[in-house]
């Protein structure tokens, strides 16, 4: 498959986990790929691997303004454009309302929802000019409300509403913007959630498992390919829209 060849892609977040997989999944179609992500060298790492026709690792914080104007930048210089952003870095601080700290709460909220802006802010002049684009946000079912993540559940919320703000104001501009809400999906991020709650990883995956209609968790593999199909031209008619890909279990 080659839906993406002559296509220039930036994943933020991508060193691991559903980014990485993204990435990779962009780069087996074809396209150039950007690795957007905190630490420089696990960013080149991760873009070394894809097989890419290109593909850069470059330092990135989505949280700070100067970080992502340097960032964003650095891959139009090095790989001329930029066709598709996937908004997908992310972190937890998980705690109770009464124990979740300021800190807590803005640490969550400036990654998922200021980095999300920045970096569509960033990149939408590149894209309005070649009146093409593609941006993807990930948000979470833990949209719909989720114990201890007040502050998550609002940034992944506040993303959906933003998906739909900027399908309004950009798809004048050739630009589609779409949201993914996985699930439970097997990464370093959810095995840090079993651990703080005590349970073994392995223990924690098969819980969700049994939760699900499908009876089985998500793998970053299943997010990659609703990510290629949604920032693909055979979605060209699709905007504004929250695919939630989480096997029917909407906990
Ligand atoms: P992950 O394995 O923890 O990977 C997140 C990546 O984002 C890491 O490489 C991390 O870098 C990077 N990152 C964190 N803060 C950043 C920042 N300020 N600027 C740039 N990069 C930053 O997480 P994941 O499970 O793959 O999750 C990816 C996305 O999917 C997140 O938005 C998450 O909320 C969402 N999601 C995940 C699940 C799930 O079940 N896993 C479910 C729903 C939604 P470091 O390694 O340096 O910290």
């Amino acid at each position: 498959m080659s839906r993406y060849a002559e296509r220039v892609v930036v994943v933020t977040g991508a060193a691991r986990g559903i980014g990485a997989a993204t990435a990779k999944r962009f780069a087996e179609e074809g396209a150039s790929v950007a690795v957007l992500d905190l630490d420089e060298s696990a960013a080149s790492a991760t873009a070394d691997g894809l097989g890419a026709p290109k593909a850069v690792g470059v330092a990135c914080d989505v949280s700070d303004s100067e970080s992502v104007g340097s960032a964003v930048s650095a891959v139009v210089e090095q790989l001329g454009k930029v066709d598709v952003l996937v908004n997908n870095a992310g972190v937890t601080r998980d705690n109770l309302l009464f124990k979740m700290t300021e800190d807590d709460w803005d640490t969550v909220i400036n990654v998922h929802l200021r980095g999300s802006f920045l970096m569509s802010r960033a990149v939408q002049q590149h894209m309005v000019a070649a009146n093409y684009g593609k941006i993807l946000n990930l948000s979470s079912v833990s949209a719909l409300g989720n114990r201890g993540q007040a502050n998550y559940s609002a940034a992944k919320m506040g993303l959906q509403g933003f998906t739909r703000t900027l399908a309004l104001e950009l798809g004048p501009f050739g630009i589609n913007v779409n949201a993914i809400a996985p699930g439970f999906i097997v990464t370093d991020m959810t095995d840090a959630t079993a651990r703080r709650v005590g349970v073994e990883p392995e223990e924690f995956r098969k819980g969700a498992a049994e939760r699900s209609p499908l009876k089985r968790v998500g793998y970053p593999q299943d997010i990659a390919a609703a990510a290629a199909f949604l920032c693909s031209d055979e979605a060209a008619f699709i905007t504004g829209q929250t695919l939630y890909v989480d096997g029917g279990a909407k906990i």
